[in-house]
């Protein structure tokens, strides 16, 4: 018997043939009282840039201030949760305390919108710095595609010697300076690739933003990007 990876409740669910079939998708290892916790965003009205859950679908109060910034860019990130209570749980026992069995908790939902974005998309990661991966020993994002079956490659390099993220308010974090470089690999082979950069959370939309004008320059068809929470 399996157990929820969160309460260690033993899990009933009984696969169907189809799910069984479906041999390459991970099994959600969550309870449904455990997941009932979470606001899934594609079941509630939320903004058609970021994914932020509000009354109208239209750009957010965020995604307008980032249209100034970006004239011509049209938003539409992917998010699959709000981040409420619950995630924030959940995110700072997976990624503060580094309980990393907990990467898989969503793997299931993770690989359905990974797997919605098509066969030729190329997911790419976003990289934490050095001194962050020194002192976490992981990379969060990364870890999430591994558990969730999806592969990626890391294109990304974080030179970022700044203060961390979370220690800035909502004005600094805005105005952070480019953290991010692509390597070699990436330069020679994202001409004309589809291109999917995956982080943990969309807080501010800074990070995916830098990230996406860092690939830009070398010929992707397209950058989408995708989040667990925002
Ligand atoms: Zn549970
Ligand atoms: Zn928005």
């Amino acid at each position: 018997m399996n157990h929820c990876l969160w309460c260690q409740e033993a899990l009933d669910h009984t696969y169907t043939f189809f799910e069984l079939l479906v041999y390459d998708r991970p099994q959600s290892p969550i309870c449904d009282f455990c997941r009932s916790q979470l606001d899934s965003l594609k079941e509630t009205i939320h903004c058609e840039g970021c994914g932020r859950k509000q009354a109208h679908s239209s750009y957010c109060s965020d995604c307008l201030e980032w249209a100034k910034v970006y004239p011509n860019k049209n938003f539409h990130h992917t998010a699959l949760f709000t981040y409420n209570a619950f995630a924030k749980e959940y995110m700072e026992k997976f990624k503060i305390l580094g309980d990393c069995e907990l990467a898989g908790l969503l793997s299931r939902d993770l690989y359905g919108a990974c797997k919605e974005k098509g066969k030729e998309a190329l997911f790419v990661p976003i990289p934490i710095s050095d001194r962050s991966r020194e002192a976490r020993g992981f990379n969060q994002s990364e870890l999430l595609l591994q558990k969730a079956h999806i592969p990626y490659m890391r294109l990304l390099k974080n030179q970022s010697k700044e203060e961390k993220q979370s220690k800035k308010d909502k004005r600094e974090r805005m105005a952070t300076a480019q953290p991010f470089e692509v390597d070699a690999e990436g330069i020679s082979i994202l001409s004309g690739k589809k291109v999917v950069i995956v982080d943990d959370i969309y807080t501010t939309g800074r990070t995916l933003f830098h990230a996406s004008d860092s690939l830009r320059p070398y010929g992707p068809s397209t950058i989408e990007t995708l989040s667990l929470f925002r």
